[in-house]
């Protein structure tokens, strides 16, 4: 028997069984460096991105200690972003599929408290949630912790970074000494160092070398001397690429906007992800990057975590990350599930120390690159083949992805497959359609009706 079958592990067998419906044959390299130690009830450190097989890795271990029969909190998942905590909670679902009545429930920030507090006096095991909200509960006395075995940080380097420092001490006070405690960190900054001493007994360290692999990803280097000099550059790797779906990464979240706004005035379909956006706005955002109705994403290092797109066709560091991790985190991103993907990276000579960085990390003298010839800015730039609209209803009104898409099949409507992805929202709702047929989708769904009612759509300006 292989090393890595699950088989090898001392799973519940319902657990076992499903992983082999879901697919998942062989453990990942942090799965199999961790989970025995998991299992064994030891506190463990990992160090694993998004990709790495780590949400399953800590929701096999808190789903075999589990007691079903005990309706109580049981396990807490902390993730920095509401996107996280969705997939998260997701993922722990598909994996408790086999085991019947458990209650996974999600508390993040930028819903309506309320609703929160009615679902969890009905009770849960498993709590997925965002700090400051799993913090409001427990401080109002909402969530009780007194039964809690497992606490789990799930990117606790950026929930460090974004200020939650203080609402998951709160948390970690109120939860009882026994237990047992999983930090994932993709990097191991000292703040990381002296949390894990606080807060974890004799942890076991997993760590998987190869979340480092990155040779099938292309790395490029451009320098540049001045500002004007790294948006001319930008213009022409995006004009060359022509990407479908590309991240640009920025140190700031002022610059961050600045970029999108002028890709977007030299008619690029860009848009900015930082921590400034409204909830609103930062849900259209993703969707519309998702959907591919949107092309190029400006973002932040701290906004972009929790964003689930599978293939990144390139990676931009407008400017080179401030440390060695950080850049080999972002270009992780781009090549993901064996196809090949490109990262860009500008620099000054300012910023040639962290370059002397990388060169350090990657063993080669980087060198920078012709950037491509200055006519293909003449060039129209590439548009998104898709086009997202905006429906003035969603769950509250009852509006489900079937009714959408029955609203623009149905009666002579557009073809199945001219709609791309559907985004279901409280109070709104948007669907992707391919840009062929915009306007006839628009007047589909004014004309037509949801739930026996017509509602407000707008297809999005891009
Ligand atoms: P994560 O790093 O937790 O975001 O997981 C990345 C993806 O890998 C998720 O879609 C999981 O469903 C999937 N996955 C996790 N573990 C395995 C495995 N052992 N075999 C196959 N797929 C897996």
């Amino acid at each position: 028997m292989s090393q890595t079958a699950f088989s090898t592990l001392n799973l519940k067998p319902d657990l076992l069984s499903n992983l082999s419906s879901l697919g998942y044959e062989a453990m990942t390299p942090i799965q199999a460096q961790s989970l025995p130690h998991i299992l064994a009830g030891k506190d463990v450190i990992a160090q694993g991105k998004t990709g790495s097989g780590k949400t399953a890795a800590f929701g096999l271990g808190l789903l075999d200690h589990l007691n079903v029969k005990r309706f109580r909190v049981q396990s807490l998942v902390l993730c920095p972003t509401r996107e996280l905590a969705d997939q998260v909670a997701k993922e722990i679902r598909k994996l408790a599929r086999a085991i019947h009545n458990i209650k996974v429930l999600t508390l993040c920030g930028g819903m309506p408290f309320g609703p929160q507090i009615g679902s969890l006096e009905h009770g849960a095991h498993i709590i997925v949630g965002t700090p400051g909200r799993v913090e409001e509960h427990v401080r109002k006395g909402f969530l009780n912790l007194d039964d809690l075995n497992m606490l789990i940080l799930d990117e606790a380097d950026r929930m460090l970074e974004m200020g939650f420092q203080d609402a998951l001490d709160t948390i970690i006070d109120a939860a009882p000494e026994r237990r047992q405690t999983l930090l994932f960190s993709a990097t191991y900054p000292k703040q990381i160092e002296s949390i894990a001493k606080r807060i974890m007994h004799k942890p076991v360290m997993a760590k998987v070398e190869s979340t480092h692999d990155n040779s099938s990803i292309q790395q490029h280097f451009y320098k540049v001397d001045s500002n004007e000099d790294r948006m001319i550059g930008l213009r022409l790797l995006l004009s060359q690429h022509r990407p479908e779906s590309a991240v640009v990464f920025c140190n700031t979240k002022r610059e961050t906007q600045e970029v999108a706004d002028d890709l977007e005035h030299y008619g690029f379909s860009a848009i900015a992800l930082h921590g400034d956006l409204e909830q609103r706005e930062r849900d259209q955002t993703l969707v519309r990057f998702a959907n591919k109705s949107a092309s190029v994403l400006v973002a932040t290092d701290v906004a972009a975590r929790g964003l689930d797109i599978d293939a990144l066709d390139a990676v931009i560091n407008y400017h080179v990350a401030r440390d060695t991790e950080v850049h080999v985190h972002r270009i992780g991103r781009t090549g993901r599930a064996g196809s090949k993907g490109i990262a860009c990276s500008f620099f000054s000579d300012k910023e040639h120390y962290k370059i002397a960085l990388l060169e350090d990390y990657l063993d080669k003298t980087i060198e920078g690159e012709e950037l491509p010839p200055m006519h293909l800015l003449d060039q129209p730039t590439h548009r998104p083949a898709m086009v997202t609209l905006q429906i003035g209803g969603g769950k509250k009104q009852k509006v489900r992805p079937g009714d959408i898409l029955g609203a623009l099949t149905g009666d002579n409507g557009i073809a199945g497959n001219q709609v791309g992805k559907i985004n279901v929202f409280d109070m709104c709702a948007y669907v992707a359609v391919h840009r062929e047929v915009a306007r006839a989708a628009l007047k589909k769904l004014e004309n037509g009706k949801m739930k026996g009612r017509s509602f407000r759509v707008r297809q999005i300006r891009d």
